[in-house]
């Protein structure tokens, strides 16, 4: 319909999560309304993401050179480890600076009907790391959903059996801050009583 290097923009952009065909287009005429040195900074950013970040050897972070600069940080404990989903799971735990320890990024959640089993996942590095190196404890980070509890139980379990003398403990959840009582749901209500603490 339009010329193919229209097309071939528009099969890209809609290839990105969250981005249909329709929005596709629409951003597809934005960049092509745009001026070049407005929208070549774009295509450069990519480009250079591409070939400059990866993953850390270590934890699996994002990394700029074989290792990622908390693996990199002699005052971050390697004795602590905590497990989190994803790359972008590290940036809001960094923010809250209670976190003094390292990370390890699963790079997703185990979820059979979506095929992703634990050979997916870097659970066996973790395993690894756990047993190597003297940790004193695994804090786990996985999400409050399905699929992050699922996680949670089976490193819980993994490492039970493989590193009986490491603590393994999971994040507290429960009501969010400023939150009603009223306006919250029966698990998340469930989960802070079951996680209450001594005041
Ligand atoms: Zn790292």
């Amino acid at each position: 319909m339009y010329a193919a290097p229209v097309n071939r923009l528009i099969t890209e952009l809609a290839r990105l999560p969250g981005i249909g065909q329709r929005t596709a287009q629409r951003l597809a005429f934005h960049i092509l309304r745009m001026p070049p040195e407005d929208v070549l900074p774009l295509a450069e950013a990519i480009k250079e993401v591409k070939e400059t970040v990866g993953q850390c050897e270590i934890c699996f972070n994002l990394a700029v050179g074989p290792r990622c600069r908390i693996c990199e940080d002699a005052r971050r404990d390697p004795e602590l480890i905590c497990v989190v989903e994803e790359p972008g799971d590290v940036i809001p735990i960094e923010r809250t600076n209670e976190w003094a320890g390292r990370y390890h990024v699963l790079g997703g959640a185990l979820s059979p009907i979506d095929g992703v089993d634990p050979e997916d996942l870097h659970i066996t590095e973790l395993v690894g790391r756990v047993t190597a190196n003297g940790v004193r404890e695994v804090v786990i980070a996985t999400n409050s959903t399905t699929t992050g509890e699922a996680t949670a139980l089976y490193i819980a379990d993994l490492l039970r059996e493989r590193a009986p003398s490491v603590a393994v403990t999971r994040l507290a959840s429960g009501l969010p801050v400023g939150a009603d009582l009223e306006y919250a749901d029966e698990v998340t209500l469930g989960k802070a009583f079951r996680g209450r603490q001594q005041l």
